[in-house]
């Protein structure tokens, strides 16, 4: 018998079914540095900027060709990425296992942005450094949602949702907070810590379950 009109059916449902369910990209961000002007003026020179190397998921950021080196008062570590563009202020953004490993002292989890508790550490560039103090936070995970998908998903800025992130070691993360902005794209984002929890060793996918 080859009536597939029955699996067409199927197909169908199962369609329907995934629809409603909020499915959401999920995207491991590395250590990384955001600058000020002025301090990529230290690190760099005056009157420099930043060159693109590679556009990033949300819309106007890149990775930039820069790399700085970041002292601890333990360790440090070298090649870190810069994103831009520039922002109002210098931000470093380490998952807890790079903190510690540096010797942050005060390890804070913040959403971006938010500076409030913010750790110290040395960021040194090609051509000068700087004690970077009160900028160092391990990002509060995520997830970026634009005005239309939080209306359809019924979310809202702010709010705190349960993922499931797929996988051989799939795994529940609790307090990931939504973001809701016309200037962003749909994606989650968690650390390297939390991706090796969840067994990503690259971009995933996760069901938004609330
Ligand atoms: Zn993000």
């Amino acid at each position: 018998m080859t009536d597939n009109s029955f699996f067409n059916k199927i197909s169908d449902s199962i369609k329907y079914e995934l629809s409603k369910r909020k499915i959401i990209k999920v995207e491991i961000s590395a250590r990384h540095v955001h600058l000020s002007q002025s301090d990529l003026e230290i690190l760099f020179g005056k009157g420099y900027s930043l060159t693109p190397k590679r556009d990033l998921s949300q819309p106007g950021q890149y990775l930039s060709e820069e790399r700085v080196k970041l002292v601890g008062l333990k360790s440090e570590m070298n090649n870190i990425a810069i994103l831009g563009p520039v922002r109002k202020n210098t931000q470093v953004e380490l998952s807890i296992s790079d903190a510690r490993a540096l010797g942050i002292k005060n390890i804070t989890i913040n959403e971006s942005g938010q500076l409030d508790g913010a750790g110290d550490i040395t960021i040194i560039g090609k051509n000068g450094s700087i004690e970077a103090k009160n900028s160092v936070i391990v990002a509060k995970r995520h997830i970026h949602l634009r005005e239309k998908d939080a209306l359809e998903w019924n979310l809202y800025n702010g709010q705190i949702v349960k993922v499931k992130v797929y996988g051989i070691r799939s795994l529940i993360f609790d307090e990931v907070v939504v973001r809701v902005s016309d200037k962003f794209m749909p994606a989650m984002h968690i650390d390297f810590d939390e991706a090796n929890a969840c067994g990503l060793l690259s971009q995933g996918y996760g069901e938004i379950i609330l």
